[in-house]
């Protein structure tokens, strides 16, 4: 059985199909990334996946279990994660108060004041950090950090809930190449050290076809390639949807 599996996948928007009968697997220890031209339904996608929207039709199974139609925050407790989207950190606190946060938060820890709580999952958090390299910056304020390594501790922030499936819609938006293909690199080497399985969309070809593992093509709503690098860079229909050739 696969670990997750997307079942002829829809949602329509009115008449418009944004994404149409998409069917995929994913396993442990495997980064597949999800590309496709803008407008081609990989946000959507995603979204239907974590919960955020409801599908028009199709099935989304997590270990055979169907997640479709739970809410976002019980698709996150089975273990599908999403990497925190821009501005998810708090400036105001540290960097390592940041991943307390999503520590507590996970655990659904109430909590009144925050400060006094603050040595709550301290050493978790440490060893979360040491895992983006952002231990050195642990009592940083958020606020001081560079964009790549606010990029870094939503990451740490995003394992926080033990996820087994991580989902990251263009993970590396904003950044300069070189920043981008570090952080790629880094969810690379926790993908193979920690058998994470992820799904990510990145507009470099380059990164994409240095890191992944396996490769699927969305273009209008529909799946219209998948296989490895090779594969893919080789494909005749995605050399149309990307050069028009
Ligand atoms: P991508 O992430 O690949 O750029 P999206 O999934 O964001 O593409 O969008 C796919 C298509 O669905 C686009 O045509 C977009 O305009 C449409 N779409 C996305 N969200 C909505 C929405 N909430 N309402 C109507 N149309 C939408
Ligand atoms: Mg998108």
């Amino acid at each position: 059985m696969n670990l997750l599996e997307v079942r002829q996948l829809s949602k329509h928007f009115g008449g418009n199909a944004a994404v149409d009968q998409v069917s995929f697997v994913l396993n442990p220890g495997e980064l597949l990334a999800l590309i496709g031209p803008n407008g081609a339904g990989k946000s959507t996608t995603f979204n239907m996946v974590g919960g955020q929207l409801p599908a028009s039709g199709g099935s989304v199974l997590l270990d055979g279990e169907e997640l479709r139609g739970l809410s976002s925050r019980s698709i996150a407790h089975k273990g599908v994660g999403r990497t925190f989207q821009i501005a998810a950190t708090f400036a105001s606190l540290t960097v390592i108060e940041n991943v307390q946060m999503a520590l507590l938060s996970h655990h659904r820890r109430v909590f009144s004041f925050w400060r006094p709580a603050a040595g709550l999952y301290r050493d978790e958090a440490m060893q979360l950090l040491d895992l983006v390299s952002m231990q050195d910056q642990a009592d940083r304020p958020c606020s001081e950090l560079a964009y790549g390594d606010v990029k870094r501790v939503e990451l740490a922030m995003s394992l926080a809930g033990k996820p087994r499936v991580l989902l990251m819609d263009e993970p590396t938006a904003g950044m300069a190449p070189a920043e981008r293909r570090a952080l790629v690199g880094l969810v690379k080497q926790l993908v193979m050290q920690h058998r994470l399985a992820v799904l990510f969309t990145e507009h470099s070809m380059d990164v994409v076809f240095s890191y992944a593992d396996r490769v699927i093509v969305l273009a209008r709503g529909k799946l219209i390639a998948e296989g490895s690098v090779e594969q893919i860079r080789q494909h005749p229909k995605v050399q149309e949807v990307y050069f028009g050739t």
